[in-house]
């Protein structure tokens, strides 16, 4: 979704809209409930809101932190003006460290020898690092493994002394947050704090502790520590479907475009490639300009078997909700309209916000995924437009 060039036709078929105010009123609602600084998740440009505007919507909804997973879209937050607290966790060896490090953007370690790169990368911008520290209480992804946290520890403290770096924080990640009940919860928070006591033995004093993201925040306030790491919820979507109380979050992206073509079937006929729907009585379906390469999920179409009905995500025509028929393909879907009145031009939503619009979770449940999904994926010709319901009201 880069800048359209000026020579186009007519534009992209379809639009994401994305609402800031939803934006700034979730973050609003999440930082009032937690109590505690909250760090706001704009990676993977805003889980498909964008980056930049996420950010700035963020912060003005009081988030006091901004996060993202690299190193590149930290400098690409730093280059687009943000120049507040900023945090990143995900790099390679090699990656260059020296200009986070010059613009005061907080990198994550894992291990001594990604400190050893800090170092050298502190040494070179000539300027003391800030470093957050992250441990693995059993998510078994990225952070230092349990048996390596003293030395790991050991070494912070010691480029603390010679002056490396400041640690600034040290981080945890949930593996099951969004089922609360769950046993790893309980488990990865006790780990956290003996990780937290080990590091304080060791002379080390982190400001900022934290280990919650979203589902953590809302659902389990022991683990909101010093700041709580806020994603998907920033950007309306249910963090742990089934389990979150009505918070009042507003989802701020809807995708819409228009039907390209209406047209009649009969009995027997099959739609879309492989003929994967049949109709089994006569009805109308429409044309909706979007497919997989566009983020649509081949998957929002699963024909049933015997006695059982098929998967289908749904769009709103009309204020109606309507089923996809087929398979989804590359440019294009069909959606039955059961013989109500429509045309070409007339609006589709493929997901929103509203009473008569389904939702990205919606699409999830029916594509056997989750929302962070449906929505950081969408895009392709689409284009982004920003709209604030606040502003139009006042
Ligand atoms: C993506 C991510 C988050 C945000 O998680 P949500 O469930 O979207 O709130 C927090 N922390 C880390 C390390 C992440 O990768």
């Amino acid at each position: 979704m880069s800048d359209q060039p000026a020579d186009l036709v007519d534009g992209p078929l379809a639009e994401i809209v994305v609402d800031l105010a939803a934006i700034r009123n979730n973050v609003r609602v999440l930082r009032g409930l937690v109590g505690v600084p909250l760090i706001a998740v704009v990676k993977a440009d805003g889980y498909g809101h964008g980056m930049v505007e996420a950010a700035h919507a963020a912060r003005e909804g009081g988030a006091e932190w901004i996060a993202v997973a690299t190193v590149d879209e930290a400098l690409r937050l730093r280059a687009a003006g943000y120049g507040g607290p900023l945090l990143c966790w995900l790099m390679l060896p090699g990656t260059n460290l020296e200009r986070p490090v010059a613009e005061g953007i907080d990198v994550t370690a894992y291990t001594g020898a990604e400190l050893d790169a800090i170092a050298a990368a502190a040494e070179a911008a000539g300027r003391r690092a800030r470093v957050q520290l992250k441990v693995d209480t059993g998510l078994n992804r990225g952070g230092a493994p349990r048996a390596t946290w003293a030395d790991l520890f050991a070494r912070a403290r010691e480029g603390e002394r010679d002056g490396s770096w400041k640690v600034t924080g040290l981080w945890s990640h949930f593996a099951c947050s969004d089922e609360p009940a769950h046993p790893a919860n309980d488990r990865q928070e006790q780990a956290f704090r003996a990780a937290v006591a080990l590091a304080e033995d060791g002379g080390l004093r982190p400001e900022l502790l934290h280990l919650a993201n979203s589902a953590g925040a809302v659902l389990r306030p022991s683990s909101r520590f010093d700041a709580v790491r806020c994603g998907i919820s920033i950007y309306g979507l249910d963090p742990a479907p089934g389990s979150t109380p009505d918070l009042g979050l507003v989802p701020a992206m809807t995708v819409r475009t228009r039907l390209g073509l209406v047209k009649d079937l009969v009995p027997g006929d099959g739609v879309s490639y492989g003929h994967r729907w049949v109709a089994d009585r006569p009805t109308t379906v429409g044309l909706v300009p979007l497919g997989y390469g566009d983020g649509v999920p081949r998957h929002a179409f699963r024909p049933g078997g015997p006695g059982n009905p098929d998967n289908t995500a749904e769009v709103a025509v009309g204020g109606k909700r309507r089923p996809i028929r087929g398979s989804v393909c590359m440019d294009q879907f069909m959606v039955d309209l059961g013989g109500d009145p429509a045309a070409a031009g007339d609006e589709v939503v493929l997901f929103g916000a509203g009473p008569d619009v389904p939702t990205a979770q919606d699409w999830a449940e029916a594509c056997g995924t989750i929302s962070y999904e449906i929505v950081t994926r969408i895009g392709g010709r689409m284009t982004r437009t920003y709209v604030d319901s606040e502003e139009r009201r006042s």
